[in-house]
């Protein structure tokens, strides 16, 4: 079994994770909320099936693992039953909980690719270089069956679904901002962020720039989110702690990132020192959270400051990343941004709050019920006839793109951050 957090911070408290499975009445209310129980109708994909069924472990009673697992791999870790709950179950964290004590030790490409995150960030970049290069000739595409061959279906579904291939990463563009004198914000840059879409992250810092000041590029480590979701929780640990000191010894207060699924992440490092002996660790992370917010909460914020968009435009609509609504509760600040700066071209579309499937590695490894929720999300696009599609986190653009490519490409996905430096640009 793999290291468990054991406790967990929920919203009625720090709670063993026993008495956090039972604040599940088993009333059901959030099951309609649940993507995976709404696809499937099948109560072990459902938040309740998934609370009983950690329950049952916890309890020793569990005779089927092998179900078990199907089960709580399945689960997207949206938290939209959590939000949907009148006690907040965290289903998503007791989820992650359950999948340690059944997995084992993690898969030992996920603990390749976190070690490296973690002790060689520069060979990981550099790997990531020469497979994007590979991308970008075509040869990767023929190296799938090789892939899948091997077992390593994983790389071959990523490579399937990611369609950009930059090869200059956000470092190579703006690490030279890192030197700002008295910057007014600092720059929290995501993986998914520095390696697959820099132009996001060049974007973010356009906006920013413009609404609160020059700011400086942090050069931070991975969040460990990867580590957390999906290998060892002393991955995790090692790069919460990293983040931490790195933040301390870089100064400012404001701490700015565009990743709503890593943001989220760093909002939730107390909840990784809960032992005793890391009370110090746990103060230190709770001060960190304070410094940190996501640019869309920023967007939001300042969207007096957007020129008001008055002729009409390509229809626009806005999708919520899961870890942004659910994680950190935002809704209503990247829609005022959107919508002052799209005018009467910004139109909600219905089911904007449902997981797209995306997931992190959800749509690589579960590409069949990934591609059920995708198809919703895009029919909902279509339903409103948008051709811009709105969002906040990386899987979610990746998700989106490759949704709207193949189901209905007159629409186009962007981070807000995109948008919205474009609308100042204008
Ligand atoms: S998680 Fe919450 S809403 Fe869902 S069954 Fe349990 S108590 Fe009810
Ligand atoms: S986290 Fe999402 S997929 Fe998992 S049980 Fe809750 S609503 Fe369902």
């Amino acid at each position: 079994m793999a290291e468990t957090l054991g406790r967990l911070l929920t919203d009625l408290g720090e709670r063993s994770l026993y008495d956090a499975v039972s604040q599940c009445s088993r009333c059901g209310y959030c099951e309609q909320a649940c993507p995976t129980y709404v696809a499937t109708g099948e109560e072990s994909k459902s938040p309740r099936g998934r609370n009983q069924i950690v329950r049952l472990m916890l309890e020793g009673k569990l005779d089927d693992p092998k179900a078990a697992l199907e089960s709580l791999s399945t689960c997207l870790t949206c938290g939209a039953c959590t939000t949907a709950c009148y006690a907040k179950v965290p289903v998503a964290d007791i989820v992650l909980e359950g999948r340690r004590m059944l997995a084992g030790k993690p898969h030992w490409l996920t603990k390749r690719v976190s070690s490296l995150m973690v002790k060689s960030p520069r060979i990981f970049a550099f790997l990531l270089r020469i497979g994007f290069v590979l991308k970008k000739i075509g040869v990767s595409k023929l190296g799938r069956p090789i892939l899948r061959a091997c077992g390593l279906s994983v790389l071959a579904s990523m490579d399937a679904h990611t369609d950009e291939a930059p090869f200059w990463n956000l470092d190579d563009l703006v690490k030279s901002r890192e030197k700002t004198d008295g910057p007014a914000y600092r720059y929290f840059a995501a993986c998914g962020t520095r390696y697959l879409f820099p132009r996001v992250g060049t974007a973010t810092l356009d906006a920013l720039d413009e609404l609160k000041g020059k700011g400086a590029y942090l050069n931070n480590p991975c969040c460990g989110l990867l580590a957390h979701n999906y290998g060892e929780l002393e991955d995790a640990r090692k790069l919460a702690k990293k983040n931490i000191e790195h933040a301390e010894k870089n100064g400012g207060e404001l701490i700015i990132g565009d990743d709503s699924s890593c943001v989220a992440h760093l909002k939730t490092y107390p909840q990784l020192f809960l032992k005793p002996e890391d009370s110090e660790w746990r103060a230190r992370a709770e001060k960190f959270v304070k410094r940190i917010k996501d640019a869309i909460e920023i967007y939001g914020e300042s969207s007096d400051m957007l020129p008001p968009k008055t002729a009409e435009g390509v229809e626009t609509t806005y999708h919520d990343s899961c870890r942004a609504i659910n994680g950190q509760g935002i809704k209503e600040l990247p829609r005022q941004a959107a919508r002052r700066a799209a005018g009467a071209s910004f139109c909600e579309m219905a089911g904007s709050d449902a997981c797209c499937g995306g997931a992190g590695a959800f749509g690589f490894v579960h590409e069949s019920l990934s591609d059920d929720l995708l198809k919703t999300k895009v029919g909902n696009v279509a339903a409103v006839q948008a051709g811009v599609v709105l969002t906040s986190s990386t899987s979610c653009l990746i998700q989106l793109a490759r949704g709207l490519r193949k189901y209905y490409p007159e629409a186009k996905a962007l981070h807000l951050s995109e948008f919205v430096a474009g609308a100042l640009r204008k």
